[in-house]
C-alpha cells in the first residue's frame, strides 16, 4: 500500500520531485516495444548517444487535474501526441503511435496517484514526457536506437497571488531559432539557444524574454516558452510565424475565443502593433495565461505598456476561467478536449 502523502501543496515550485513510477518505452529493431514501468528516476546509456551529441531529443508537457468530482482529468493529450509526432519528423526520430502515448499518460498518472494534488491546492501534476536517441554514432546520422519515458512531478500553482501581469524585455541580441530552422519543433536544443536571453531577462528583474522573428527583427514571435496574444477590437490576434512552438493552450484559446464571440486572426504582427492591443498574454500549459502588463525594447528604447492599469484584462480573464474550468470538468467539455483518466 502506497503511503499517504503530507505535502506542502500549496507551496510547492515547479520543481522536480521524485515520485513513485516513471513509463517506459524503447524503440528497437525498428519497433516499438512494451511499455515497462521503473520506479528508478535514472537512466543508463551509452556516451555516444545521439540525444547526447547531436541533440536528438524531444520533449512534451502536460498537466494532470484532481477535480470537484473526484475525477482526474488530463487536457488534449491527443495533441500532444500529434506534436511529438511532427517533433518526431523534424529530428528523424521515430514516431510513437497516439494510442501508446496516451496509454502511457494514463498509466503514469494513475501510478502516482497519490502525488495528484489535492482538488483546490493550486498545484497540479506536471506530466512530462520525453524521447531520446540512445543508440551511439559518431558521425552525424539519426539514431537506429530510442527511448520514450514519460516522468511527472508536483507542481505548485503559477499564480501565488492570483492572476496578475508580468512584464517581458524584447531580447533583439538573441535568436531562439532559425526562420526555417527547428522553432516548431519541441526539442532541447531551442531551449539551449534561449538560455542567454533567458537569463540576460530576468537579470534584469523582467519575468521572461522576448523574441522578434529572426529574420526581418520586426514581428512578433513568441515569449520564452510560452505563445502570444493580443486582444483589441473584438479579436483575438496571434502570431503567424515558422518559428515558433505551435502552443496547444493558444490552440485552445483560439477556439475558446470564438466561442465566446471574438474574431479569430493568426497573422503577422509589427513589433509597432503591441501599441495597439487593449489586453496582452503569453500562454502555455504551465500558467494557461501570464497577462502581459507591458513589453520593453531597451536596445531602441521603447516601452509598450499595454496593462494601462498594471491589472489583468477582462477578457484575458475570460478566457483564462473558461479553460480552466473545461480542464477542471466544471463546464461542459463541448470540443471533447479532456481525458478522464479516473
Ligand atoms: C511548450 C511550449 C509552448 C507552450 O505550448 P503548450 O502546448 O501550450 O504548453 C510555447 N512555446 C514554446 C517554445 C514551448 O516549448
Amino acid at each position: 500500500m502506497a503511503k499517504e502523502l503530507d505535502l506542502d501543496w500549496a507551496n510547492l515550485k515547479f520543481g522536480y520531485m521524485p515520485t513513485d513510477y516513471n513509463v517506459r518505452c524503447y524503440f528497437r529493431n525498428g519497433e516499438w516495444g512494451e511499455i515497462e514501468v521503473s520506479s528508478s528516476d535514472t537512466i543508463n546509456m551509452h556516451m555516444a548517444a545521439t540525444c547526447l551529441h547531436y541533440g536528438q531529443e524531444a520533449f512534451e508537457g502536460l498537466k494532470a487535474y484532481r477535480c470537484k468530482d473526484g475525477h482526474i482529468r488530463v487536457f488534449r493529450p491527443e495533441e500532444n501526441a500529434a506534436r511529438l509526432q511532427s517533433t518526431c519528423r523534424g529530428i528523424l526520430m521515430p514516431e510513437l503511435p497516439t494510442e501508446k502515448f496516451v496509454e502511457m499518460v494514463k498509466k503514469v498518472v494513475l501510478l502516482n496517484e497519490r502525488f495528484v494534488p489535492p482538488y483546490e491546492s493550486g498545484a497540479t501534476l506536471y506530466v512530462r514526457p520525453l524521447l531520446i536517441g540512445t543508440s551511439a554514432q559518431v558521425g552525424v546520422h539519426p539514431a537506429t536506437e530510442y527511448l520514450f519515458i514519460i516522468f511527472v512531478t508536483p507542481v505548485g500553482p503559477y499564480f501565488k497571488g492570483g492572476f496578475a501581469t508580468n512584464n517581458y524585455v524584447i531580447a533583439r541580441d538573441h535568436d531562439r531559432s532559425a526562420p526555417l530552422g527547428t522553432g516548431i519543433y519541441k526539442v532541447g536544443g531551442n531551449y539551449a539557444a534561449s538560455l542567454q536571453a533567458n537569463k540576460w531577462a530576468h537579470d534584469q528583474g523582467y519575468a521572461c524574454e522576448f523574441y522578434l522573428d529572426a529574420k526581418e527583427k520586426k514581428y512578433i514571435d513568441e515569449c520564452g516558452a510560452a505563445n502570444f496574444f493580443g486582444i483589441k477590437n473584438n479579436t483575438y490576434v496571434t502570431p503567424l510565424s515558422t518559428s515558433i512552438l505551435p502552443s496547444i493552450t493558444n490552440k485552445s484559446l483560439m477556439q475558446l475565443a470564438e466561442d465566446l464571440g471574438l474574431k479569430v486572426e493568426r497573422r503577422q504582427i509589427p513589433e509597432e502593433e503591441l501599441e495597439t492591443f487593449e489586453e496582452a498574454g503569453a500562454c502555455g500549459t504551465a500558467a494557461v495565461i501570464s497577462p502581459i502588463g507591458e513589453i520593453d525594447d531597451p536596445e531602441i528604447g521603447k516601452k509598450y505598456v499595454i496593462a494601462k492599469n498594471g491589472k489583468p484584462g477582462p477578457v484575458s480573464e475570460k478566457l483564462y476561467k473558461k479553460l480552466i474550468a473545461i480542464q477542471y470538468g466544471e463546464e461542459p467539455d463541448t470540443h471533447n478536449w479532456v481525458t478522464i483518466v479516473k
